[in-house]
């Protein structure tokens, strides 16, 4: 069997999910017929919207829009609230040095309409309140950070980042990537005073090609967001297109599987996280722990041995891992989130990052640790 440790690039289908598929599949009128196959199929995306506004702590059906992935969510957040010129009072945007690069690359895509936009480090995995201080001398109209970064797993402070971000500017929008802290650790929008919050479905054993994105009713009622892809109106006008019926069922499927019991998955999670840490830490490895960090993530640094290399050596032996985020581990480029975080090129490209679900277990990480320790002593004799 193989193991899989790499939960953050995806996660394995949950079985609430697959029964909920087979139900969804049945159901193939389109959502937006009044006739009894369309309403079905309507019943079952309101049913999802209310498993994830709930876990959400909100209630109006509108805060919620369906998307097709994370990313899109991300890009509804940056160039919708963009796009509401009439609305806008600034042209500066915020965002960490770490973002995934859905936020990334849609904050260059505003750079080169002409927006300005500016970085706050996060070195050692935490969010710089000083440079965010002083970057909010000038008036900006988004702050965008991320709740958990992707790659090294550090929790960043977006409560008080945010905190600060509305003290100087109420009316400025707050948007938090919350794709790797959704279903991790338990918070709301309003706990941590993001408008805007990006979710993504197969990052909680939802099937890929379904995300959404939280948008504070305020937001909405004062019309700072509007929607960049348009047509026939689904989704409250806010983005047109047939819906994923199959994907948005299984996605509050999933997350209704997860809700009731997260405390639970968090600490089962944070243990793993500390067995793989303990284990780890008697091999010639060093781990990168950011100041504070989500339950599911463990980045670590090999002895001069390339990702890619101890990579496909655990792969042949049955064992996934990931050499970077999803995203980048195509693009041969080296990481910028860990060299944000104060690793140099060289170590940033010995770098593993190991990933846990609630289905993963300690003899998994035994074998993880087995397998690393051999991989080491043999991948650095041959490079002798
Ligand atoms: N944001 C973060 C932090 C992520 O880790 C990812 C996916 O890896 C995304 C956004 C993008 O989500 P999706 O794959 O649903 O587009």
């Amino acid at each position: 069997m193989a193991i899989y440790l790499d939960n953050s690039a995806t996660t394995p289908i949950s079985d609430a999910a697959k029964a909920k598929i087979s139900e969804a599949i049945e159901c193939y009128g389109n959502p937006s017929s009044l006739h009894d196959a369309g309403l079905k199929a309507e019943k079952l995306i309101t049913e999802a919207r209310k498993n994830i506004l709930l876990a959400l702590g909100a209630k109006n059906a509108g805060e919620l829009i369906f998307t097709s992935c994370g990313t899109e969510a991300t890009s509804l957040a940056l160039l919708g609230t963009a796009f509401a010129k009439e609305r806008r009072e600034a042209n500066r945007i915020l965002i960490t040095d770490s973002e995934h690069p859905s936020v990334a690359n849609a904050a260059k895509r505003l750079e080169a309409s002409g927006f300005e936009v500016v970085t706050i480090p996060t070195r050692g995995g935490a969010l710089d309140m000083y440079a965010l201080e002083e970057a909010l001398e000038k008036k900006i109209f988004l702050a965008s950070f991320m709740m958990v970064n992707n790659e090294t797993g550090a929790l960043y402070n977006v409560k008080d980042a945010f905190a600060a971000v509305k003290e100087k500017y109420p009316s400025a929008i707050t948007h938090c990537d919350a794709v790797q802290g959704f279903l991790k650790l338990r918070f709301t929008p309003a706990q941590i005073g993001a408008d805007l919050v990006t979710l993504s479905g197969h990052k909680v054993h939802a099937p890929k090609g379904v995300g959404a994105l939280y948008i504070n009713k305020e937001l909405l009622k004062a019309k700072k967001i509007v929607p960049f892809l348009v047509g026939g109106g689904q989704e409250f006008g806010m983005r047109s297109g047939t819906e994923n019926v199959i994907g948005i069922s299984a996605f509050g499927a999933a997350v209704a599987d997860i809700y009731p019991r997260l405390g639970e998955v968090t600490d089962k999670l944070y243990s793993l996280r500390a067995y793989a840490a303990e284990r780890l830490s008697e091999l010639d490895i060093k781990l990168n722990v950011p100041e504070k960090f989500a339950p599911q993530i463990l980045n670590i640094t090999l002895p001069s041995i390339k990702s890619e290399t101890m990579l496909h050596y655990l792969s042949n032996l049955g064992i996934n891992v990931s050499s970077g985020s999803a995203c980048s581990a195509h693009s041969n480029t080296t990481s910028p989130s860990l060299i944000a975080f104060g690793l140099d090129r060289h170590s940033a490209d010995c770098s593993l990052r190991i990933s846990f679900s609630e289905y993963n277990t300690t003899e998994e990480i035994d074998a993880l640790a087995d397998a690393l320790n051999a991989g080491i002593s043999s991948l650095v004799r041959i490079k002798r």
